[in-house]
This record gives C-alpha cells, structure tokens and sequence, in this order.
C-alpha cells in the first residue's frame, strides 16, 4: 500500500497531512503526485470529493520547497485556475493547510468583492495565487496583478469554466502565462471542447483517470420518483420528516425556485438556508458556516451557487427539479458520498422532465432506479408555482442572452462567493481525536465505503454510450 511518504513528499508536508487526519493517500494523490513531482502536465479526469485538491497542492508544494525563489512584486509562481469563488476559496485554504509548514505566500482573487485587499495581497508577490477568471483579468488589465512568473498552471473543473462561459477568458489568461511550464489541468467529465482545450494547454501530459467519464462516485446511491411538480414540495416534506436525511442539499434550477421552496419549507416547519446568486456574499457565508453546523441541516442552493461546496457528510442529495445538462447532475451528487463516505441523491422528475432524466441516464450509460414508495401526498393546487417559474425562467434566459457573456461574467462575480469558508482550516472542526475523515463513522444515513459496496441501486446493465457534447450554453441564470 502506497504512503505519502512513498510517494515522495518531505516531512514538513508528512506533518501537515497528519494535522489534517489524512491517513493515506487517495487513488488521484497516489497516481499522480509521483508524477507532478517528476514534472509532468497532469490531464485528469477526477470527480469532485476525490481528493484532487490535494493531488496536485501537495506536489506543487513540494516542488516550490525544492526550490525557493524569492517574491516578485504582483506574480506568483503556481497559478491556479478555478471557476467560481467558493472553489476558489476552498482551494486556497487547502494550499494553506497543506503549506503550512513550507512558509509559503499565497492569495486569492474572486469577483464580487472589493478588489482593494486582493490587490495588496499582490503587492509584494505571492507563492500561489487562486483565482476565478473574471476578476483575475480585470486585475491584470489594471496592472495590479502579471503572469509572467508562473512556473505552474493548474486549471480545475475546466468543464465547468466551459458551461459558465468563462472559456474565453481561460484562453486569454493562458496566452499570459510563460509557455515554459508545468501545467495540470482536471475535468470531472471531458466533452469534445474540454478535450480540444487540454490538447492546447499541455504538452505530453499524463492522463490520469479515477473513475470512467461522468460516472458518480460509487459511494452514491442514486434513485428518481415520478411525481407532477405541483407535488414536489409535499414529497420533500415527507422525506425530510421521514427519510432519515440528516444534512440535505437541496438543488433548484432558479433562483426564483430556491426562494420559494425555503419559504414553502418553512411553512411545513422546516428551517431551510438558501443559497444563489442574489444573496450577497454575506448572507451565503452565513447561510453555509450554518448548514456546516447543521442549523438548519437543509441547503437549498442554485448550481452555480453550490459549486464547489465542500460540506462533509451530506447525506442526501435531492434534485428538486432536473437539470438541463446531464454532467450538472454528476456534478450534483457529488456533494455527497464524498471522502469515502456513502451519501444518497433523490431526484424529482416531472413527467415534462423525462427527456431530461434521460440524457442523465445516457450519461451515465445506466437506468437511474425508480422510487416505487411514493406516500400519499396532499392533492396540491393546480400548477401555479410551475408556471411562475416557467415565467421567471423565461424572462431571465432572455435577459442572459441580452446580456452576452460580460452579463455571465458580472453574474460570476455577483453569485459565487462564499470564498475560503468552504474548507476546514488544519486541525479545526474534525472529529474529535483526530479521527481521519475517510475512516470516519457514518452519520444520519451514511457508512463507511467498505462496508457499502455494492449495495448502490446503480447496478443496472449499462445503456449505449453517450455521445460526447459539444456545445453548451450556461444561459439559465442560477
Ligand atoms: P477534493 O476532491 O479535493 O474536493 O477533496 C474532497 C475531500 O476529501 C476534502 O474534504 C479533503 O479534505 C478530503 N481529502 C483529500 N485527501 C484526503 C485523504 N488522503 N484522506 C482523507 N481525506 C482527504
């Protein structure tokens, strides 16, 4: 069995792991920390909750130690790529963590803030910058932040940037970056256009999978009811009454749809904390710090919005409503069964759904298990929510499509927030005793993986494969 110390990481990192309760390297550290350490560019397809992260700070680290520079004024020597601040932010607390023995300087860069402190964090230079595209083009055009002394360039869920329309500055943002470098470059799936960006970026890299294209971690069991619309909230109440869901997130396609939910929940009783674009970046850091302590234990949250989101021990996942895009659902449930916990996703599908359940299932090249224990539900009114959302969904696509991508880019900015709250520091909020989170007992529905395996209600005969996508449009505002 490989170590960390095995796979050639040094003693101040061998610590800070240890502080951290990581126990043994994950599958992505172990196949490619060797790797970037040797030098390599990284292509890999890695789900979120695998411990990529890691795999690509712990090396980088490494490697900066190995060979320290001094700072230079407004550059930093790994920059690293990511599409909302939430994942921003996460990511820069990991390399916190991580380097917190390596004496290491670093920063991060979001939209939706004031610049100023971002821009005196440059001031002398940094070790490591994260950054969302957006902003960090706009501090380049101002001169307050220049690429020109990266060493190393990672770009995480770099399909992601795709559907947030964020491509275009990636490639503006990579054009500034020295051609001499390491690059490590991640997707959780690998449509055609992601695969095309890759082939740009990176030079004989090493193709490092951990689990087949846009298959979910397995530690999801997944399942759908059928049911109108109109009875969805009814359903959910039962299940958050009934179900045994300890610390749910909630997913709806608008923001619109998240406001009303939280207010229909909480007409059944039910404290729910909701988090989309239109919150400001207080009320989303307040809204998470309190689902992190389970008061209230329901998230009710936007794609956009949840990227990211790193909360251990979600048990379920529920898809109040499907997404337009199969990979957002892949992205979706891996907000649970993360770390080597189990978790569960419960999906809602509206007979006017259908075709989108089953691009999901084409995706997935498996049938999702139907739920066949639908309670007795109130007979709803006829369906008026529906239609007000339909409305607001219409009148925000046109108003996105008006607006253009400086309009996403300003929604970017607006709705991901949240930076650096997501991840624990070292040492604080595990377990008590120190207990490696992967070995961590279960919670409200949750078990170890081993004791899981194959119990999943995926196991179905796989469907025809799917054919890769080529073009997506992130046009529903979230
Ligand atoms: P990521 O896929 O990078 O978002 O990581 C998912 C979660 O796994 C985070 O909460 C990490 O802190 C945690 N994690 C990463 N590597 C390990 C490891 N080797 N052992 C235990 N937990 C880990």
């Amino acid at each position: 069995m490989q170590t960390f110390k095995s796979l050639g990481l040094s003693a101040p990192l061998l610590e800070a792991l240890l502080s951290e309760g990581y126990t043994e390297p994950t599958p992505i550290q172990s196949k490619a920390v060797p790797h970037v350490l040797a030098g390599r560019d990284i292509f890999g397809c890695a789900q979120t909750g695998t411990g990529k992260t890691a795999a690509f700070a712990l090396p980088l680290i490494e490697r900066m130690m190995a060979n320290p520079q001094p700072r230079q004024p407004k550059r930093c020597r790994v920059l690293v790529l990511a599409p909302t601040r939430e994942l921003a932010g996460q990511i820069h607390e990991s390399f916190k963590a991580y380097g917190k023995n390596a004496r290491l300087h670093s920063a991060v860069i979001y939209g939706g803030v004031n610049q100023r402190p971002q821009a005196a964090a440059m001031q002398r230079g940094v070790d490591v910058l994260v950054a969302t595209p957006g902003r960090l083009l706009d501090l380049i055009n101002q001169k307050l932040v220049e690429l020109r002394g990266v060493e190393f360039l990672v770009l995480d869920e770099a399909d992601r940037m795709l559907d947030m329309g964020f491509i275009h500055d990636v490639r503006k943002l990579v054009a500034l970056v020295p051609k001499e470098r390491q690059t490590l470059f991640f997707s959780a799936t690998l449509p055609a256009e992601v695969r095309h960006l890759a082939e740009t970026m990176l030079r004989n890299p090493l193709e490092v999978k951990t689990a087949p294209q846009a298959t979910p971690a397995e530690t999801v069991t997944q399942s759908v009811f059928m049911l109108p619309q109109r009875q969805k909230r009814h359903l959910l109440v039962h299940l958050l009454k009934h179900d045994g869901m300890s610390r749910v997130i909630v997913f709806t396609r608008t923001k619109h749809g998240a406001n009303k939910l939280q207010k229909d929940l909480e007409k059944a009783g039910i404290r729910a904390a909701a988090i989309h674009g239109n919150k400001s970046q207080n009320q989303r850091e307040l809204a998470l710090a309190a689902f992190k302590s389970q008061q209230p234990p329901v998230l009710i949250a936007t794609d956009i919005a949840a990227r990211g989101i790193d909360v251990d021990q979600v048990s379920h996942v529920v898809n109040f409503e499907l997404p337009h895009e199969p990979e957002t659902y892949v992205h979706r449930i891996g907000r649970t069964g993360r770390a080597g916990f189990s978790g569960k996703a419960v999906s809602f599908c509206d007979p006017e759904e259908r075709p989108r359940l089953q691009a999901i299932e084409k995706l997935l090249r498996r049938p999702i298990p139907h739920r066949t224990d639908l309670p007795d539900l109130p007979k709803a009114e006829p369906d008026s929510e529906r239609g007000s959302e339909r409305g607001s969904e219409r009148s925000r696509d046109g108003a996105s499509r008006g607006a253009g991508r400086p309009g996403r880019r300003g929604q970017e900015s607006r709705s991901s927030g949240g930076g650096g709250s997501g991840r624990r520091p070292a040492g604080s909020g595990r377990p008590s005793g120190g207990k490696p989170r992967r070995q961590g007992g279960g919670e409200g529905g949750q078990s170890k993986r081993k004791e899981r395996s194959g119990s999943t209600a995926t196991a179905a005969p796989p469907a025809p494969a799917a054919k890769p996508r080529t073009t997506k449009k992130y046009r529903r505002a979230l």
